[in-house]
């Protein structure tokens, strides 16, 4: 027997994990000392980042980000942050390569343990016009360390 708890609920807890990173987004504001930062925004929606980094001997060491759109932008990237300090470069990208998968509707990224909370965000991969936004600060990470 699946014991799990039935899909709706679940999905009502990842709206609140959602709203909470929206409402209190982590990492938020400018960074002293950033050595990398991309703006990128999403003309579809309204969505914008301006993502700063301090990565030093290829190591991220500290991340931040200004931005403002709808709760799906913003809580990308709140939990993206969260999951970006300490990491090297090549790490980094192998989480951005995850969270893509995830939003091309990879079940095995959908339950990858390295993408932290933004597996609350598997969901989205179900409205194509959405993904953009989960992806704006993915994408604006991936111009920012490319060499
Ligand atoms: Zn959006």
């Amino acid at each position: 027997m699946d014991t799990s708890p039935p899909e709706p609920r679940l999905s009502a807890l990842y709206q609140e994990l959602i709203l909470d990173h929206y409402r209190r987004p982590r990492n938020k504001g400018a960074l002293e000392g950033a050595t990398h930062s991309v703006s990128l925004n999403n003309p579809l929606c309204g969505d914008e980042i301006d993502l700063q980094l301090r990565v030093d001997a290829d190591v991220i060491r500290d991340v931040r980000f200004i931005g403002r759109g709808c709760s799906i932008s913003q809580a990308s990237a709140s939990m993206m942050t969260q999951l970006l300090k300490d990491r090297t470069v090549p790490q980094a990208l192998t989480l951005a390569a995850r969270m893509s998968a995830m939003m091309q509707g990879d079940e095995s990224a959908a339950k990858d343990k390295s993408l932290g909370d933004l597996r609350a965000l598997a969901g989205v991969s179900k409205f194509p016009v959405r993904i953009k936004c989960a992806l704006l600060p993915w994408n604006a990470l991936t111009d920012a360390v490319k060499p």
